[in-house]
């Protein structure tokens, strides 16, 4: 049997979350992403350019950004951000504006991504059963989403929908997405009952 590709694996392992499934795996990516973004590409010059063309970043991701505590890469993407955004807008009598968010736009990325590979890992029987049995309801918005990316997905899950457990993982962990790593918690959480489960 051939095995189970990476995307197929992460998509299993977010039928464990107790909350939406594909937050879950969003929130994951795009927390690495960020990390990435800091540790190495803040320097990246067509990087920086198109963040200062759209005028920096929105609220959440702003807010997000800085529970990395990485001062130096945020002070870097900050003071360009100030320079030649903030005071040029300023200097203007113009109120700055964000246009558009990289970290907005990569999140939409990541969903469409997962999104579209959906029906494939659904199509196996058992990880289907496993989505069936133990994962949570998909958030409003990203049932949304799902109807329309992928319309066949979004028949075929439909009918299991309303029997769905719902609960938000900020319940859980007492932080909203921006406050922490929830999905690393999560994790080790999971490994703590691998190893208690009966051999
Ligand atoms: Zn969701
Ligand atoms: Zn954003």
């Amino acid at each position: 049997m051939k095995g189970k590709s990476l995307i197929h694996k992460n998509w299993e392992e977010a039928f464990h979350w107790e909350g939406c499934p594909l937050c879950y795996l969003v929130q994951k990516a795009l927390r690495s992403y960020m990390e990435n973004f800091l540790y190495e590409n803040v320097n990246d010059v067509l990087l920086r350019k198109s963040i200062r063309e759209k005028g920096g970043f929105c609220e959440n991701h702003h807010l997000q950004l800085l529970t990395f505590r990485d001062f130096l890469g945020i002070s870097i993407i900050y003071e360009d951000i100030i320079k030649n955004c903030i005071i040029p807008s300023l200097k203007n009598k113009e109120i700055p504006e964000t246009k558009s968010c990289i970290f907005c736009e990569k999140e939409e990325e990541y969903e469409k991504l997962y999104i579209q590979s959906l029906s494939e890992v659904l199509k196996n029987q058992e990880t289907f059963n496993l989505w069936k049995e133990i994962a949570y309801d998909f958030c409003q918005p990203h049932k949304e989403k799902i109807k329309t990316i992928s319309p066949d997905t979004y028949k075929r899950i439909e009918p299991y929908l309303y029997h769905k457990k719902r609960k938000y993982p900020e319940y859980f962990y007492e932080s909203f997405s921006w406050d922490k790593d929830y999905s690393e918690l999560f994790l080790k959480k999971l490994r703590i009952l691998e190893l208690k489960k009966p051999k």
